[in-house]
């Protein structure tokens, strides 16, 4: 990938601001080109991350088999199609086999995917995908409910439809009462 320096990044930035009919130049716009490229560069810091990094010293061998559940993670991504915030809550959870990661790395990882274009199907299979791989448990479920404001600012403008995107892997898929448990924890406020 041939990535841009940030000077790069607000120079085309200032031209889709004049590209749109705007005056660059005015005052109120003169640091937006510079404001956004470094906005743009932190909402898609997730392509940098190493994530064996980010759960190093955090995976813990450990007897516990029952259900770890980490829910109501708040996320904010980005729309690969309009590249326009997508939102809401990610419920992450997992029947440990050997291990378990440390609790407050779930919502990190949760970050490192959300902060790439994305779409909301892939962003669920990553986090699930990822915990599969790094400590293979019996198994993983992740659901996601989020609004789009592609959806809610444009096109069908419908203010208060989330979509649901789950992914369910291992017994989370083949155990019909694990999956039942799991989507039970999610539902109870
Ligand atoms: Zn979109």
């Amino acid at each position: 990938m041939n990535q841009l320096t940030e000077h790069e990044l607000s120079e085309l930035t200032r031209q889709i601001i004049a590209g749109l009919g705007e005056d660059p130049e005015r005052d109120g716009l003169l640091k937006t080109p510079g404001r956004v490229a470094r906005s743009l560069r932190f909402l898609t810091g997730g392509y940098h991350v190493d994530i064996d990094k980010l759960l190093n010293g955090a995976l813990f061998s450990v007897c516990y088999d029952q259900m770890v559940i980490v829910k109501d993670i708040e996320f904010f991504s980005m729309c690969e199609h309009h590249m326009l915030p997508f939102f809401g809550k990610c419920h992450v959870a997992y029947v440990p086999n050997k291990q378990v990661i440390g609790l407050s790395k779930i919502p990190r990882l949760v970050d490192v995917f959300a902060r790439r274009l994305q779409i909301q199907e892939r962003l669920t299979q990553e986090i699930a995908g990822t915990i599969m791989e790094k400590i293979a448990p019996q198994g993983v479920g992740v659901v996601i409910e989020a609004q789009h404001l592609c959806m809610m600012m444009r096109g069908v403008e419908k203010q208060h439809s989330a979509a649901v995107t789950s992914a369910m892997l291992g017994t989370f898929r083949e155990n019909k009462q694990t999956r039942d448990e799991f989507l039970s924890l999610v539902r109870s406020r």
